[in-house]
């Protein structure tokens, strides 16, 4: 294959792939609603989880967006310095958007801010975003697929806090956050939070950690105490699947974190819902490639 061929074939998988995780949810998402399910006594909740769990079948079946809303695509790559199709990712990546919205299909939901139009594929002024880390050395390229709906970005909030409101500031900060979003974000949510020195990494954090997924914890065990601590606070809210009410209202949450600085402690809250729609695949230098998310995904979907 030389590099045109590469590209092109590269850029079906990934607006197949992207299509994909618009029609079926993540394997751990799916699990997670299943067992949220099984433990939830109320018949309200009990029925809510039932219409998921058919609008789930009936997406497979017909092929069809999950949610009305596909939201924006957004990418976090972890590529190799000798990935050969490095230089061409990103251009790659928004021909596969633009494919993909009109296959699958997805929403058209880039508006261009001022002009105030709709681009109608998706693409537009860094759209699709692409949040870049180079791994030096590797030739292959792993890549984390999100599609950001409207009614569970709306809540993402950050803000730098003074150190001396401590930890127990940061949980009354993503607590406030869900209490005032949280039913109209379409729980069951997974609540993604950053700690760090300043608003926009504590933010860029806290999207990362939507990426990990649902029942993993922060390898710090304060950290992970913390997620522990906030997941039981907010099933506690009881504000239940689709804010109905019920056992759980969240499918976890993933925190990160990073150094902060002595005057500030940092904190930002990014939601996502029932529909999380996250993707994971990685590629190898012959465009061979794996999702870890995604049983049963093949590049002829
Ligand atoms: S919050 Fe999620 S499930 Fe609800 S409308 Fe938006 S994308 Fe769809």
């Amino acid at each position: 294959m030389n590099t045109e061929e590469q590209i092109r074939k590269m850029t079906d998988i990934m607006a197949s792939f992207v299509g994909y995780t618009a029609v079926r949810l993540p394997d751990d998402v799916v699990s997670k609603l299943s067992s949220l399910r099984a433990a939830e006594p109320d018949p309200a909740a009990l029925s809510i989880y039932d219409m998921m769990f058919e609008n789930m079948r009936l997406a497979a079946e017909l092929k069809r967006p999950s949610c009305q809303d596909t939201g924006l695509v957004q990418f976090r790559v972890e590529c190799g310095s000798r990935f050969p199709l490095l230089e061409s990712l990103e251009k790659l990546l928004g021909d596969a958007v633009r494919k993909a919205t009109a296959e699958t299909p997805l929403r058209p939901n880039a508006v261009e801010p001022f002009e105030e139009v709709n681009t109608g594929d998706n693409t537009g002024s860094g759209a699709p975003a692409v949040w870049w880390h180079i791994v030096p050395g590797w030739d292959g390229c792993a890549i984390h697929t999100y599609l950001a709906g409207g009614g569970c970005s709306l809540p993402g909030h950050a803000a730098v806090l003074m150190p001396g409101e401590g930890y127990e500031g940061a949980v009354r900060f993503v607590m406030d956050r869900v209490a005032e979003y949280g039913p109209n974000a379409c729980p069951p949510l997974l609540i993604g939070v950053g700690i760090a020195n300043s608003a926009e990494t504590a933010a860029m954090l806290s999207k990362e950690a939507l990426l990990r997924p649902v029942g993993s914890h922060n390898a710090d065990p304060k950290a992970a105490e913390m997620e522990q601590l906030l997941e039981d606070g907010i099933n506690a809210m009881g504000i239940g699947p689709q804010g109905m009410g019920g056992n759980a209202s969240v499918l976890g949450v993933n925190l990160e974190k990073a150094v902060r600085h002595p005057a500030t402690l940092a904190v930002g809250v990014s939601f996502s819902c029932w529909t999380h729609r996250r993707g994971h695949i990685v590629f190898d230098s012959d465009l061979k490639f794996k999702t870890d998310t995604h049983t049963g995904f093949t590049s002829e979907q």
